[in-house]
């Protein structure tokens, strides 16, 4: 990775930082991105808000999670960690605490082995399914071992009482995905207490089939 390269990765990641705040999915400090480079990878700061990131200052860790230039990483990087380690593909990470998605997390009853039923083709497409990882307070190292758990076989897991953690082929897919969880979040909190028509599993299978998600 060239000096401009990564120039280039810390400025995309404060422009997604700033479009997400503006889409209203992040507040306060909440939520972290991350982007994976040949030897390490770049994460938002701690204590920093998405929508007003100073490129410059974004942590880069070694491959080892040790900060070598700019600010102290998040809090949440081991979560970032643990999904580079289980997808070697991934090369961007998305955590927010965006409301519908933080919403479903804190329904009782719903599927743990995949929270959203399949309402339409995007989901399908961008999202597939969603494992719901049992809630452990902020910082707990059992959180790592239960995302990965499941994250080798999932691109995007549900942290219940606290958010979603999508990765993707790149910052913007991963953002796309995230952008398309938190509507199909908002669909289903809507649509609570109606009867369902989600696609059928030969529909889900005929898109999987057509557009198969990296
Ligand atoms: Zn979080």
């Amino acid at each position: 990775m060239t000096a401009t390269g990564e120039a280039k990765l810390r400025d995309e990641i404060a422009g997604f930082g700033s479009f997400l705040t503006g889409q209203s999915l992040a507040h306060g400090s909440t939520g972290n991105i991350s982007v994976r480079l040949d030897d390490g990878w770049l994460i938002t700061p701690t204590n920093s808000r998405l929508g007003r990131l100073d490129p410059a200052r974004i942590a880069r860790l070694d491959q080892d999670g040790r900060l070598v230039a700019g600010d102290p990483p998040s809090k949440e990087a081991f979560l970032h960690r643990c999904v580079y380690e289980m997808r070697p593909s991934a090369r961007a990470i998305v955590h927010l605490h965006s409301t519908h998605s933080v919403a479903v997390s804190c329904l009782a009853g719903i599927d743990a082995d995949d929270v959203l039923p399949p309402l339409t083709a995007y989901y399908v497409m961008r999202v597939g399914s969603l494992p719901l990882i049992p809630y452990f307070p902020p910082g707990d190292e059992r959180l790592a071992a239960a995302v990965r758990q499941v994250a080798a076989r999932h691109a995007a897991v549900l942290l219940a009482n606290h958010g979603p953690v999508v990765a993707g082929g790149s910052l913007d897919a991963a953002v796309g995905a995230v952008e398309e969880l938190e509507a199909t979040a908002k669909l289903f909190l809507l649509l609570q207490g109606r009867a369902l028509r989600p696609l059928t599993a030969a529909e889900v299978a005929e898109l999987e089939t057509r557009f198969p998600r990296s």
